[in-house]
């Protein structure tokens, strides 16, 4: 693939976008400073966008209050009018924006323009959702009232998003506050800025009036202290690592603002002696290596019970080893590059932690021969709960393997973590379906299934994996607020 050809391609499109967007105007950092988006397959820079900070991002917040107050008062017919249209464009530019993505980000195109679908379906539901945000009457205890609940939207939304899907992380926070009348401020991580410039391009295109939805990024400290500090921005929506979640939770005190949280998981993906082989080495591979791994979803933990442990090893080493690593435009590859320098060494160092106390590789185990931060698709088997991949995050395209004895260690094992993002299982048995999906201490289980994202499902953690749920119905509900109205006097004589 010519990239150069490409970005070419995409700038004459105006899709490709490389200024930040602040109430409808295409806008540099105030000081001119910028910053180089690299493809990570080949580290060639793709463009250079603008680097910005706190001043940038008050200005965004002042226009987005200023777009909130005529959005909100839009009838939800005429929002869910114009988010559909956002929802047609995105459709019919999903060969760009998936291109974009495996730019910026690495995932192979066909998973690039599979995130496109993705994240659109969340912009299609939430314009379908957008008219049916009903309020309550509530009987009256007393006769001459009245007593009713309104839902209105919170305001101001401050939306911080991570670089492993740049699109769905946006649109899965962007539709349903657009939905319910609120505009936003969104920061997308500085290392995938085009997908969410595109798609705000797009939304711009769809009627979506300036200043409902604005685009920065740049000095993320920065810019997430001068969203929380702001009293006009009245809810903070983050997708990220746990540790940063935990300092804009806190920062978020400040003025008491709605907090939702999805942070970073340790998912377990428990094998069970009765599981149909076939459906949990396809299930186990879905889930541990799409996009290389770094999802928050990902297996982190592949948990297998003794007496199906060596018939498992085999058969998803040979599935694993069958999987082409490459660049992302690459006819037949499934595995990209990893995002950066230091995402490699982080799976280096849990790989070596885990040999230096006893693990097996059974395959890759190091850098792939193609260079830069491609890393060979690796299975480790005789991990032990205590060593570091097991308790972190690998974020990388490892799977470690642990033998369990019975259903209560699998249970104890899986939930000895601080993380409670997502978890999988796999069985025959229905009993035991409902037992271990019920004890399991996480807010999504798949049963005999890896890949369980859909924008109809609510989705999100327990613990210390995040607070609210974004997607389905549920989703809606984080970005409103109650309001109770008592009318008195009401007696009819
Ligand atoms: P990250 O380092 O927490 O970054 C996430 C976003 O926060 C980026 O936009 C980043 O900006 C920004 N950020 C960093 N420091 C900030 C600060 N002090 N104030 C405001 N914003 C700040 O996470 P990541 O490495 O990009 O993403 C991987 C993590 O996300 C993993 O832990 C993964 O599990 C989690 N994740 C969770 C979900 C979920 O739904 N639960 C989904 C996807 C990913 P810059 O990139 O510009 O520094």
């Amino acid at each position: 693939m010519d990239t150069q050809n490409l970005v070419a391609r995409l700038n004459s499109s105006g899709l490709l976008r490389s200024q930040c967007l602040i109430g409808g105007k295409w806008t540099e950092a105030y000081d001119g400073k910028t910053i180089p988006v690299h493809n990570p397959a080949t580290g060639d820079v793709l463009v250079n966008v603008p680097c910005m900070g706190g001043q940038e991002t008050n200005d965004a917040i002042s226009v987005a209050y200023e777009a909130f107050l005529s959005w909100s008062k839009l009838t939800a017919a005429e929002r869910s009018k114009r988010l559909r249209k956002w929802y047609d464009l995105l459709m019919a530019n999903k060969e760009e924006l998936g291109q974009i993505i495996t730019l910026e980000q690495g995932k192979p195109l066909k998973e690039a323009i599979g995130e496109v679908n993705y994240g659109a379906a969340f912009i299609e539901f939430s314009a379908e959702e957008a008219k049916r945000i009903y309020g309550d009457i509530i009987p009256s205890p007393l006769a001459d009232r009245r007593l009713l609940v309104l839902k209105q939207p919170v305001g101001v939304v401050g939306a911080i998003t991570p670089w492993n899907f740049p699109l769905a992380m946006i649109t899965r926070k962007v539709g349903p506050a657009l939905a319910c009348g609120c505009t936003v401020v969104i920061k997308p991580s500085e290392l995938t800025p085009l997908t969410a410039l595109a798609a705000a391009e797009l939304a711009l295109q769809a009627g979506i009036p300036p200043g409902a939805v604005n685009v920065v990024f740049g000095n993320a400290p920065e810019i997430g202290d001068a969203l929380l500090a702001s009293r006009q921005v009245r809810k903070i929506t983050f997708t990220g690592s746990t540790a940063v979640g935990k300092k804009l939770m806190a920062g978020a005190a400040q003025t008491v603002k709605k907090v939702s949280l999805e942070l970073g998981g340790n998912a377990p993906c428990i094998i069970f002696d009765d599981a149909d082989l076939e459906v949990a080495v396809r299930g186990a591979l879905g889930t541990k290596f799409r996009n290389s791994g770094q999802t928050c979803v990902c297996a982190n933990r592949i948990l297998v019970q003794e007496g199906i442990y060596e018939k498992f090893a085999i058969a998803f080493s040979q599935a694993v080893q069958s999987m082409q690593v490459g660049e992302g435009f690459t006819e037949g590859v499934v595995q990209g590059p990893l995002i950066n320098e230091a995402a490699v060494q982080k799976v280096e160092s849990f790989v070596k932690d885990a040999v230096s106390k006893g693990a097996k590789v059974l395959l890759g185990g190091k850098r792939h021969s193609l260079g830069m931060t491609f890393y060979e698709p690796t299975v480790i088997g005789d991990i032990k709960n205590e060593m570091l991949i097991a308790r972190n995050e690998v974020f990388g395209p490892v799977a470690p393997l642990l033998r369990f004895k019975t259903e209560e260690e699998a249970i104890r094992i899986a939930n000895d973590t601080d993380a409670g993002l997502a978890a999988y299982v796999f069985t025959e048995n229905v009993q035991r379906m409902w037992r271990v999906s019920e004890a399991l201490e996480y807010g999504l289980v798949g049963v005999n299934e890896g890949l369980v994202s859909t924008e109809v499902a609510p989705f999100g953690g327990v613990k210390e994996s995040g607070l609210g749920r974004e997607g389905s119905k549920y989703g809606m509900d984080e970005f409103l607020e109650m309001k109770y109205v008592c009318l008195g006097n009401m007696s009819s004589s």
